[in-house]
């Protein structure tokens, strides 16, 4: 199976999908503690976000990734909004640029009711949010796609799923190549970082933890979830 993944990611790989960090890890290797900030993150000062306590095991133990469907000009105005709403999440903005406002030992509101069987109901207190700047789940009008806030989407930044349960399609902004190469890297290094805490298993998508009422990130990411979790696992150097 390790082997499959391992493909897809060579597949990828050939796109320019390979890790931009890798003059970073003979630091991180050296470390007797894992970082609390990663070293491809930016952090901006005046958008420090509410956090609620320590981890449960001094880091997270997994990720949960969102995407924002908002209107954004540039990663400030998801910082703000985290701010201002008392929620703490890491930020991938849609030039595929990094932002980690408070250090990985801290947990904050990212996933609101949510759960999982591992996990329990608070998994915002174990697991770090990832948002990515994206449009989200679509609208189709006349041959046109739509965001919730009535942007038009050009047909080429959209994919189109099937949804056997409704009997409906779904079209999802996708997340652009950059983006998926920055979550590919911050997923990697999350998990090299403290292997013994962080677990590719517990890479869980918005939706997988709240099925009920969230579409996050369904086909706006190019892989299923268990592909991804398989290639955070092929491409990450902790076996
Ligand atoms: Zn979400």
């Amino acid at each position: 199976m390790k082997e499959f993944f391992k493909s897809i990611y060579n597949f990828f790989k050939g796109l320019g999908y390979q890790k931009k960090y890798e003059a970073y890890r003979a630091d991180t290797a050296s470390e007797l503690e894992p970082l609390l900030h990663c070293p491809f993150a930016s952090r901006l000062s005046g958008y420090e976000q509410k956090t609620r306590g320590e981890y449960l095991k001094g880091y997270p133990e997994g990720a949960i990734l969102h995407y924002t469907a908002g209107r954004h000009g540039d990663a400030r105005s998801d910082l703000k909004l985290a701010k201002d709403s008392g929620f703490s999440y890491m930020v991938i903005d849609h030039k595929g640029n990094l932002f980690q406002q408070q250090d990985l030992n801290k947990w904050g509101y990212h996933a609101g009711k949510s759960s999982w069987p591992e996990i329990g109901e608070n998994v915002s207190s174990r697991l770090v949010g990832i948002e990515v700047q994206c449009g989200g789940l679509l609208t189709h009008k006349n041959g046109k796609f739509f965001t919730w806030f009535n942007k038009e989407i050009p047909s080429s930044e959209v994919r189109t799923k099937y949804c056997h349960e409704t009997n409906t399609w779904k079209y999802f902004h996708k997340f652009t190549e950059a983006q998926e190469a920055m979550l590919l890297d911050v997923l990697t290094w999350l998990y090299e970082n403290n292997p013994d805490v962080f677990k590719t298993d517990l890479i869980l998508s918005h939706h997988e933890v709240s099925p009920d009422r969230k579409e996050d990130v369904g086909d706006s990411l190019s892989w299923s979830m268990d592909e991804l979790r398989g290639i955070v696992e092929a491409r990450s150097t902790v076996h």
